[in-house]
């Protein structure tokens, strides 16, 4: 961006209207013009001046009966009060400026005798009715008759994000000074001419005008749409872009290994894979015999069985003799993670010991909480290649982990992972190593484009035979009756050598919860996600005078000492306790020594045991629906039904209430994703699905705009394949470098 866009809006402005907009992040013409309206006010109906209502954004249609300017003794400045009339009813304009001088030219032209329409919001002084900085347009000045008057004033009124620093019509004004001087040349269109006529969009020019001085509401419908369409098109160039290059890059070939550690391993596999993982396996393993880097992105509703999916692609690359990463989210997740892969694999993971299989591999476990010599011997192992597996978390990005070959990164659970976290692993290959990248949040497919636009989308879509399902029910906690029956319950799957989670949403009974993250981030401060409930704002109303929040520690209590479940060991698992602490908890649950586990969402993503039956979730209104099925996700996963009990203290008829009630009627993950998304906001969408992104997307929105998105997909490809580096496209090239380096900015802030 060059020339008039480029130019500081101190020099455009003046220095005194440009700072308070600098406050708001907004330092160019360039940036201004990108500060759209939120919304904007229906000027069309002129009302009475008998009816104004205090609050109310009106256009009244007056004459001037008089206006003075005066100094403000007891504030400084000046003062410009005017008085307009429709014959019966009177209603005062208020004008404040520091020097009188500012408001010469509204003296000027507020005549007595003069009419006009003024728009602006009621407010009361001293019991008069008034309108402070109203907009006004004069018959005579502004236009020359009632008519054109009529036509200036009908316009839809541009209601802009603001400040008390910076109320919109302020904005408005700026806007107007720095928008009506540009010509075609001033602002160029990063939307090539030739998509752009075939679409039949208007230029970037006239879209803006149509979003800040619009004449008609059809006018800055027309005008969004096109810049929607830019953000999207921007995005999806980037991202046909960055697709090209992985595909040019060079990659090792792990084709698979007869006999090898994969066979092993198929072979003492204690169930049949489902079709979709069969597959998803083969399309997997052509990929990785393939001399350019897999980018795969693995979709499947919670409990489909992707874990298997990736060790088997892992083995693949092991007896090709390269190494695989296993990068999950959380150090629960992360040993999870090497606990099943050591079970599953047996001697297979005892390479180089003692008894173990002759072509077996070890599985290296790298935390941030790892003491100095555990830690060591693992980066020993990956780096020396005697772990063919090493699973982590964020700590495997770290500097000092080297790998001898490594071959494929896999990422489980993603949505918790940016592209940066995945390029940090990429890059600990020789060449490019494979990606495969695994989700349980089903993911609406313009999501994916967005979202996850420069990978290949496979989807497991069935679960494995004999699961018997979960089944959800509402339970108000005000209800003594359910209550008791929800404990009825716990002791009755327990009794059957079943185990139940109770989930609470903070630890200690005296955290601050109203701050996300406040309970706690691991014991050592690490910078994993353990315990950071992504709690909902509450609407209006919602949560005033309600009782706190359970918490862990507080209700296990509470269950040691309820006779009904006398002689049942409560085990506790959340992030403030030690790692091992947390292992032995998992582990005592697992085995059924301590079968009930009363712990913070620490089990949200992916941990697995299959006796588990039972959830009973505290405050469930409080928790997001993609969390609660995360959760839901934990149990019902072995042949026994699952029953997840849902405790809530929302008033019927409150959107917490509905977000409850809908996870409670349906286990279909798309559908609840797409609610889920529907409730949220875009930024939300984004900000939870990755980092950066959000900020070079104002207009667009993921779900809604969904065909707007396909289009500028398709477009934007063709675009990139004509012109890979965008030579003859430098407005693109341009705008794609901004928005990276915004994510880039967003990225490093959040780090
Ligand atoms: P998710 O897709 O949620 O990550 P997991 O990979 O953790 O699911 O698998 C859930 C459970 O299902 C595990 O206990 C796993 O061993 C089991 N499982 C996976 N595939 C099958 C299958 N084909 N048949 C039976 N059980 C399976
Ligand atoms: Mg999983």
């Amino acid at each position: 961006m060059t020339g008039r866009l480029a130019e500081p809006l101190a020099t455009t402005l003046g220095k005194r209207a440009a700072g308070p907009l600098a406050k708001m992040g907004l330092e160019t013409v360039d940036d201004l013009l990108r500060h759209y309206p939120r919304r904007y006010g229906d000027p069309g109906r002129l009302t009475d001046m008998d009816r104004l209502q205090l609050g109310e954004h009106v256009t009244v249609m007056a004459r001037v009966a008089r206006a003075t300017v005066r100094p403000m003794r007891s504030r400084g400045g000046a003062l410009l009060q005017a008085v307009v009339t429709d014959g019966r009813h009177e209603l005062g304009l208020t004008f404040f400026a520091k020097r009188a001088g500012a408001l010469r030219p509204h003296e000027d032209k507020l005549r007595p005798g003069r009419s006009g329409l003024f728009t602006g919001v009621v407010s009361e002084y001293r019991g008069t009715r008034q309108l402070t900085h109203p907009d006004y347009i004069l018959v005579g000045v502004d236009a020359d008759d009632d008519e054109e008057a009529m036509v200036e004033a009908s316009r839809p009124i541009p209601l802009y994000p603001a400040t008390a620093a910076v109320p919109t019509w302020r904005i408005q004004r700026a806007v107007r000074t720095v928008l009506d001087p540009l010509t075609e040349d001033d602002v160029d269109d990063p939307v090539p001419d030739e998509v752009r006529a075939r679409l039949g969009l208007p230029t970037r020019l006239d879209a803006l005008r149509a979003v800040h001085v619009p004449d008609a509401a059809e006018h800055w419908q027309r005008g969004r749409r096109r810049l929607r369409f830019e953000e999207a098109f921007v995005l999806q160039a980037a991202l046909a872009q960055r697709r090209a290059r992985t595909a040019a890059e060079e990659a090792t070939a792990r084709p698979p290994r007869p006999a090898g550690l994969l066979d092993d391993f198929d072979a003492a596999l204690p169930f049949a894979l489902t079709d979709g993982q069969r597959r998803v396996g083969e399309q997997v393993a052509a990929e990785l015999s393939e001399a350019r880097p897999m980018q795969r992105l693995l979709q499947g509703e919670v409990g489909s069985g992707k874990t298997v999916v990736a060790l088997r692609a892992m083995l693949q690359v092991v007896d090709a003799g390269g190494q695989a990463a296993l990068l999950a989210p959380t150090e629960v997740l992360a040993a999870q993670h090497a606990r099943t892969l050591r079970g599953m694999l047996g001697p297979l993971a005892e390479g180089g010991l003692l008894g173990g299989a002759a072509h077996g591999t070890r599985v290296a476990l790298l935390t941030g909480s790892l003491g100095a010599g555990a830690r060591k011997e693992a980066l020993l192992q990956a780096a020396s290649g005697e772990a063919g597996i090493v699973v982590g978390t964020h700590a495997l990005l770290g500097d000092q982990v080297q790998f001898a070959d490594l071959g494929l990164v896999v990422v489980d659970e993603q949505h918790r992972f940016g592209v940066e976290q995945r390029d940090a692993l990429r890059a600990k290959g020789r060449v490019a190593p494979h990606l495969l990248v695994m989700t349980a949040t089903p993911i609406p497919r313009t999501v994916a484009m967005t979202v996850f636009g420069d990978l290949e989308t496979s989807t497991l879509t069935e679960l494995p035979a004999g699961r018997a399902g979960i089944t959800s029910h509402v339970v108000p906690a005000a209800n003594p009756r359910w209550n008791e029956r929800v404990w009825e319950k716990v002791r009755e799957e327990v009794d059957a050598g079943r185990r139940a989670y109770v989930v609470c949403p903070r630890i200690h009974p005296d955290d601050d919860v109203d701050v996300p993250g406040s309970t706690g981030r691991g014991a050592q401060g690490s910078a994993e996600f353990d315990d950071v409930p992504e709690f909902l704002e509450l609407a209006d109303g919602e949560g005033s005078d309600r009782a706190p929040l359970r918490a862990v520690l507080e209700v296990a209590d509470m269950l040691r000492s309820m006779p009904r479940l006398a002689g049942v060991e409560i085990g506790v698992l959340h992030g403030q306790l030690l790692p091992a602490d947390k292992d032995a908890a998992m582990a005592r649950f697992a085995a059924g020594e301590a079968p009930v586990l009363v712990s913070t969402t620490v089990i949200e993503v992916g941990v697995d045991v299959p006796e588990a039956t039972v959830m009973v979730v505290f405050d469930a209104d409080r928790f997001g629906i993609s969390q609660l099925h995360q959760l839901r996700g934990r149990i019902g996963r072995g042949g026994h039904p699952g029953l997840c009990l849902l405790v809530s203290t929302a008033q019927p008829g409150t959107p917490a209430a509905a977000r409850v009630e809908a996870l409670a009627a349906t286990t279909d993950g798309f559908e609840l994703a797409t609610l889920d998304l529907e409730l949220r906001s875009e930024g939300d969408v984004l900000g939870a699905a990755q980092s950066g992104r959000s900020s070079s997307l104002r207009l667009l929105r993921v779900v809604k705009d969904a065909d707007l998105i396909a289009e500028a997909r398709a477009e934007a490809t063709q675009v990139v394949e004509a012109d890979p580096a965008l030579g003859d496209h430098a407005t693109l090239r341009d705008a794609i470098a901004a928005q990276l380096d915004a994510e880039q900015e967003e990225f490093l802030e959040r780090a």
